[in-house]
């Protein structure tokens, strides 16, 4: 049963954390905006990799406030716009993370493509505790036309495997999630899609295209979705959920409160020169500001949200406005 947000709120610790290892990525899918190089000249977005310096700032700066507050986020993804097993250091990540003791669960989302049998091992004896595996399609052609480069699904498949094979190695087992996102596949791709993996999986999923916070560009292919990125019904509302209980920090240590700011418009300050305490307990109150007094401004990626409309009936905070105001204001 999920939480019911409205009833936790405000939170000082983050309920969900996203760092961001590097915002680049070997695959250039069409449905990411990551992809697409000359939308990302547009908005001026930076490409590089965390180093360690600024992951230790964050991990400390989490510290002091998991023990301040006395709360604890429910999950860390080292995942947020690119493909984290291109950062050598993700390994280090984890044994760092881990180490701290902050959050009960260290998860990364990943292509699979670099997941070497060292690499693996690497990962789980770090402590990592979720992986999630997306794959693109379930044949090599499937595979070029998502991810707009030749790549081979056994390899793909193979590594997957082989995470699995050596995972049930150790006594302290990762979650191995595997999903893919139905874009045009047929029912036979779907179908070869669960059978190929359900055995090397812990949970299996298909997933939905969803348009991305105000985008330029239609990344719903002309699909116009009507469901949520989980299948579920689309939700009107007005109050997005993200601001009051997810933070995300990018690469180059900005940190934005929603995990779709793919352009990056909504970053509230930089854990290089501010602590996380303070971007998140008082940077943050004037988006949310915004959302309870139903003010978001045209050009806020906020405006005309698809990805907003996917949140289900326990993350809605519309009609808790009046009273959530006086923790923000
Ligand atoms: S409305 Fe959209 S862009 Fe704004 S915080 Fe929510 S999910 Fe992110």
């Amino acid at each position: 049963m999920p939480q019911i947000i409205k009833d936790i709120l405000p939170l000082k610790v983050p309920m969900l954390i996203w760092i961001d290892p590097t915002n680049m990525c070997n695959f250039k899918c069409v449905f990411c905006p990551t992809g697409d190089d000359e939308l990302l000249k547009s908005v001026g977005r930076p490409k590089g990799m965390m180093d360690m310096n600024t992951f230790n700032k964050i991990i400390n700066d989490l510290k002091s406030m998991v023990q301040k507050y006395s709360q604890k986020p429910l999950q860390i993804s080292l995942y947020k716009d690119g493909e984290p097993l291109l950062n050598k250091n993700l390994g280090q990540m984890i044994k760092i993370l881990k180490k701290a003791n902050i959050t009960d669960c260290i998860e990364i989302t990943t292509n699979g493509s670099a997941l070497t049998e060292k690499k693996s091992r690497e990962l789980i004896e770090a402590g990592l505790d979720k992986i999630r595996f997306s794959i693109e399609h379930v044949n090599d052609e499937g595979y070029e036309k998502i991810i707009q480069k030749k790549i081979s699904f056994n390899k793909i498949l193979e590594n997957v495997k082989n995470f699995w094979k050596i995972n049930q190695e150790y006594s302290n087992k990762v979650h191995v999630h595997t999903k893919i996102v139905n874009a045009n596949l047929s029912s036979s791709d779907e179908k070869k899609f669960l059978k190929t993996f359900k055995d090397y999986t812990t949970t299996i999923k298909i997933n939905y295209l969803h348009g991305w916070s105000g985008s330029e560009k239609d990344f719903s292919l002309n699909t116009e979705p009507t469901k949520s990125v989980h299948g579920d019904s689309l939700i009107k509302k007005k109050v997005c959920s993200q601001p009051f209980t997810r933070l995300t920090i990018l690469f180059n240590g900005d940190a934005t409160a929603c995990c779709v700011d793919w352009s990056h418009k909504l970053v509230s300050g930089n854990v290089k020169n501010q602590s996380l305490d303070e971007i998140w307990n008082k940077n943050t109150n004037k988006l949310r500001m915004n959302h309870l007094n139903h003010k978001v401004d045209k050009n806020s990626p906020c405006y005309n949200c698809h990805y907003l409309l996917g949140y289900q009936e326990h993350e809605i905070l519309d009609g808790e406005e009046d009273r959530l105001k006086k923790y923000y204001s």
